[in-house]
């Protein structure tokens, strides 16, 4: 577990293709996830939430930057792993599911056949969490509703997978994965309309991106398309 900030830790599973869960963690000990990584990663990611926060059930909401499986798959065995005899009631009852509206129509989590979908969906600019300020950007394009959040007091940027972190510099994810990579390009700009001082991408480590980087990138992701 590595902490961010001083609510932020972020959770990553193991191998290459793992996408950190980051928890933001409120004054009274509720919990909000962003993103809930690879199947493959739940053991390890309940496992450290329950070490360091105890119980799953302080779990209030789970945000969704997008709906691709290696960030959503995850969804499944958390639910699963939540319900209990003390709480029998459906975890989908008491647990705040979001994507974005344009995201919602295409989501689709199963466990066990009963299918999982977000039970909140916001708009560009919605406030998720008045507490935390955690606030939607929509910049659609990797996919139709794909959502940065912001995290305003801190000043932190969640990039999911707008923009991807290698060691040998930042790159956007490969073409082939997005719905409209044109739309990406054009969209990709929204970000700098706000004040963060780092942004986190989603791949490869959660790493925090001083905000000059990501102004660079995003000149040259510009550049690139005026060429064309
Ligand atoms: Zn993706």
């Amino acid at each position: 577990m590595k902490q961010l900030a001083e609510n932020v830790y972020s959770i990553t599973g193991k191998g290459f293709f793992s996408v950190p869960v980051f928890v933001l963690e409120k004054q009274n000990g509720m919990l909000i996830l962003i993103d809930t990584g690879l199947e493959k990663d739940s053991n390890i990611i309940i496992k450290k939430i329950r070490k360091k926060w105890g119980d799953l059930e302080k779990i209030e909401r789970i945000v969704f930057t997008h709906r691709h499986y290696d960030h959503t798959a995850g969804l499944a065995p958390l639910i699963r792993e939540m319900t209990t005899i003390s709480a029998p009631e459906s975890p989908q009852e008491r647990v705040e599911i979001v994507c974005h509206e344009d995201e919602a129509p295409h989501f689709a989590n199963a466990l066990r056949g009963q299918v999982i979908n977000p039970n909140r969906t916001v708009k560009h600019n919605e406030v998720i969490d008045k507490e935390l300020k955690l606030i939607a950007i929509h910049v659609p394009g990797h996919s139709w509703g794909h959502i940065c959040l912001l995290l305003e007091k801190e000043k932190l940027l969640f990039l999911g997978d707008t923009i991807m972190y290698m060691p040998f510099g930042l790159r956007e994810v490969f073409e082939k994965y997005h719905d409209d990579f044109e739309q990406y390009q054009e969209t990709l700009k929204t970000i700098l309309d706000y004040e963060w001082d780092f942004a986190i991408p989603s791949h490869m480590t959660a790493k925090k991106i001083p905000r000059k980087k990501i102004e660079k990138f995003i000149e040259k992701v510009n550049k690139k398309k005026s060429k064309e």
